[in-house]
């Protein structure tokens, strides 16, 4: 059994995907064919018209650009949230499937915890292995190394429990996620991994994540009564993403790179 920490690979993105957005967009102002649109869409720089779809709030075209992300030192806590956005659609590790017995359980620290400091951290770890013992012991009971006994079994699995997973979402749907999870109200590891996802999608599509993050990145708090008001720093931690972005995309270990990163400042 092992402690784990948040990693999220970028494993696809539409080459071209800006392309495909732009050319969504002008065939609905346009009367030229497909192929006409496609020779005039490639022979131009589309990153301005594409700017300027989001600030008309002309989305749907976005929708034609979709990125799968593979993640994994993920909480089920995280697992809970996450697929609450009805809109990507996700393939989840199998608790019934994969065998966790003899300590093969991974779980998430939460960065609170490590804050109190060495003694509290081993009682947590402690915890865990009693969590793995109680474990083994359903598995045993209830028949073995047998699905139907996994099955069962995981009901005393912690939250704290890892995950991994894949997760689709088109350009909308990641513009809407980063709106709602990068917020400084969202939970500190769902909002870690928005964080890594905006720099990962910054990296691939500038043009189409040029304004991505929570509202008051670009414009006002949507929040009400609940703002955290701390606009200001969310504004320059957005602008330090991409300052980190520029700096650091073209490292082999970029998505570690981001990880950490947004671990350390989401
Ligand atoms: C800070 C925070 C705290 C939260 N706390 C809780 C909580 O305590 N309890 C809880 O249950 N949830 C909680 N949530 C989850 C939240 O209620 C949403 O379920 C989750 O954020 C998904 O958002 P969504 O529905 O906008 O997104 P998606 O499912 O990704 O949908 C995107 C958009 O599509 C449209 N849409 C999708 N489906 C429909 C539909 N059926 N009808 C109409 N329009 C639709 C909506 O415009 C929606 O915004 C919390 C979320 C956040 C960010």
């Amino acid at each position: 059994m092992s402690r784990v920490k948040l990693l999220v690979r970028l494993l696809n993105a539409p080459e071209g995907g800006e392309t495909a957005v732009a050319m969504a967009a002008r065939l609905c102002y346009s009367g030229a064919n497909i192929d006409a649109l496609r020779e005039k869409v490639s022979a131009a720089d589309q990153n301005a018209f594409i700017q300027r779809l989001a600030e008309m709030g002309h989305l749907s075209p976005i929708e034609h650009a979709s990125f799968t992300f593979g993640i994994e030192g993920v909480s089920r806590s995280l697992l809970a949230q996450i697929t609450r956005h009805r809109l990507a659609s996700f393939s989840v590790q199998s608790q019934r499937y994969v065998d966790q017995t003899k300590g093969g359980f991974s779980y998430i620290l939460p960065p609170a915890v490590e804050r109190l400091g060495p003694e509290y951290q081993a009682r947590y770890e402690e915890q865990m292995q009693t969590i793995a013992a109680w474990y083994d012991e359903w598995v045993e009971a209830l028949g073995g190394g047998k699905e139907s006994a996994r099955e069962d079994a995981r009901f005393v699995l912690p939250n704290a429990a890892e995950t991994k997973m894949m997760a689709t979402m088109n350009a909308r749907e990641l513009l809407h996620f980063f709106s709602l999870r990068a917020c400084s109200r969202a939970q500190w590891e769902i909002r870690a991994l928005a964080w890594a996802m905006m720099g990962l999608c910054l990296a691939k599509a500038p043009a189409l994540f040029a304004h991505c993050g929570p509202s008051c990145a670009f414009g006002a708090c949507s929040e009400g009564k609940m703002s955290c008001g701390r606009a200001e720093e969310i504004r320059k931690k957005r602008a330090d993403l991409a300052a980190f972005v520029e700096e650091n995309k073209q490292a082999p270990d970029f998505e570690e790179r981001m990880c950490a990163w947004a671990q350390e400042n989401a």
